[in-house]
C-alpha cells in the first residue's frame, strides 16, 4: 500500500518531543514561564512589542476583536475566500461580518472592494494572508486610517512572511497567527495574538483569562487582601498550556529553515509546472514574500469542470490534495443567517472553482515531490485529452 501524502502537516523531532518532557517533569503545566518565553520568542522574532498566546487561532482572533471593541452592530470587513474564522469571531462579539471580494490576479481582499463597503458602522478590516502572502497592507493601513478603522491580519498562514521588506506582524494593529498542526509552527493547537498597542495588549491578556485580573494597579477595589482578584470583563478561558507552549519555544528555533525549506519546494513546482497549459501556480511576487503555507494550483476553465474527478483520482493515488477555501459565504450558516446566494462574491467563487492545494511541508521527500509533479502532469493531460476527443 503506497503512503498518503497529506496536503500539510507538522515537523516534529527529537529536541521539540524534549522540550515538552522537560514541561512534563515540572511544576506547571499551565500558567508557568514556558507561555511568557513562548511570546517572546514571537514578539522578538517579528519584531512586535506584545504577545498574547492564546489556545487557538480561532481563540486569538477572538480575542483581537474583543480587543479592538468590536460589540453588537459593528460591522467588520474581511475576504470571503478564507476559514470560516476569519467571519466567525465577528459573530461571536455580537458584530456583522462584511465580505469584500478578492483581486482577480491574487487571492487577497480587494482593497477597492473594501472601500466600498465601509458605513457609518465599520469598525474593522479582517485582511487575510492567503497561503502565506501578505495582503496589500499599505494600502489597507491607508484607507483603514482615513476611516478610523482597525486593521486585524489574519496571518495564520503567514508567520515568517514580509512586505515590502517588513515582517508579518509589524504590517496592522493586531497580528493573529495559529500553530495547528498544518501552519507554519505548531503548539497541537494554538494561537498568538501580536501588536505594538499597550492598551490592546492588556484586553487581550484580560480576556484570554474569564475578563480576571490580580494586577494591584488595575484592581477597581483596593487593599482588599491577598486573595483578591477582580473580573472586570466577560473573558474566557483560553490560555495556552505551558506543555504547548514549550513546544512552540521549540519550533520557534526552526521556522526559518522550514520557510526556506518550504520555499524550496515551491520553487521546484513552479519550474516543473512552468509550461502547463491546463494549470497555473502562484508565482514569486517582487514586493513581498509568502510564508508558502499553501501550494495552490488552479485550473483553466475548461478543466474546471473535471476538478472532482482530478481530486478523486489524486486521492485515490495517494496525494490528499485540499482545496482552500469554500467562501465563507457559501456555507448554510452563512446563506441562512445573511441571505448570501451563489454568485455574491464571484471572484472568491471562481477561486474556489479552479482551486486544488498541492502537498507543501517541510518534511516532503525529493521522491515524494517528484511523484506528486508525475501524477500531478499525469492526471492534468488525462482530462485535457477527454476535453480534445
Ligand atoms: C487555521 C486558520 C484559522 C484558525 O486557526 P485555528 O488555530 O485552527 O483556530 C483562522 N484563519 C485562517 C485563515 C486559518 O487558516
Amino acid at each position: 500500500m503506497k503512503k498518503l501524502i497529506p496536503y500539510a502537516r507538522q515537523q516534529i523531532d527529537e529536541t521539540d518531543i524534549q522540550a515538552v518532557v522537560r514541561v512534563l517533569r515540572s511544576d506547571f503545566l499551565t500558567q508557568g514561564t514556558a507561555v511568557p518565553r513562548f511570546e517572546d520568542a514571537v514578539s522578538r522574532y517579528c519584531g512586535v512589542k506584545y504577545a498574547v498566546a492564546y489556545s487557538s487561532g480561532t481563540a486569538a482572533l477572538h480575542g483581537a476583536c474583543f480587543a479592538a471593541g468590536i460589540n453588537k452592530d459593528d460591522e467588520v470587513i474581511t475576504s470571503p475566500l478564507t476559514f470560516a474564522a476569519s467571519a466567525n469571531c465577528v459573530l461571536y462579539c455580537g458584530g456583522k461580518p462584511i465580505l469584500a471580494d478578492i483581486r482577480s490576479d491574487l487571492p487577497l481582499i480587494d482593497v477597492s472592494q473594501i472601500a466600498k463597503k465601509i458605513t457609518k458602522k465599520t469598525k474593522a478590516i479582517i485582511p487575510v494572508d492567503f497561503s502565506g502572502i501578505p495582503a496589500d497592507y499599505d494600502d489597507i493601513n491607508q484607507l483603514a486610517r482615513k476611516h478610523g478603522l482597525i486593521v486585524i491580519a489574519d496571518s495564520a498562514h503567514s508567520l515568517g512572511a514580509t512586505y515590502k521588506g517588513k515582517k508579518v506582524g509589524t504590517l496592522a494593529d493586531m497580528t493573529v497567527f495559529s500553530f495547528h498542526p498544518v501552519k507554519l509552527i505548531t503548539t497541537g493547537e494554538g494561537g498568538m495574538v501580536v501588536t505594538n498597542d499597550r492598551d490592546f495588549y492588556e484586553k487581550l491578556l484580560l480576556f484570554r483569562t474569564h475578563g480576571i485580573t490580580k494586577d494591584p494597579q488595575k484592581l477597581l477595589n483596593k487593599n482588599v487582601g491577598p486573595w483578591y482578584y477582580e473580573m472586570q470583563e466577560l473573558g474566557f478561558n483560553y490560555r495556552l498550556t505551558d506543555i504547548q507552549a514549550a513546544l512552540g519555544i521549540s519550533q520557534m528555533e526552526k521556522i526559518e529553515i522550514f520557510i526556506e525549506r518550504r520555499t524550496e519546494i515551491a520553487r521546484k513546482y513552479i519550474a516543473a509546472f512552468k509550461n502547463e497549459k491546463h494549470f497555473k501556480t502562484l508565482k514569486f511576487l517582487k514586493d513581498r514574500t509568502s510564508a508558502w503555507h499553501l501550494f495552490p494550483v488552479l485550473l483553466t476553465p475548461r478543466l474546471v469542470d473535471y476538478k472532482r474527478q482530478i481530486v478523486e483520482d489524486l486521492h485515490k493515488r495517494g496525494i490528499l490534495v485540499q482545496i482552500h477555501y469554500i467562501p465563507v459565504h457559501l456555507h448554510p450558516y452563512y446563506r441562512n443567517t445573511f441571505g448570501y446566494t451563489n454568485r455574491n462574491y464571484p471572484k472568491a467563487e471562481m477561486w474556489y472553482h479552479s482551486e486544488i492545494s498541492l502537498p507543501l511541508f517541510p518534511a516532503l521527500t525529493k521522491e515524494e515531490i517528484k511523484y506528486i509533479v508525475t501524477t500531478v502532469l499525469e492526471e492534468m493531460q488525462k482530462y485535457t485529452v477527454k476535453l480534445q476527443t
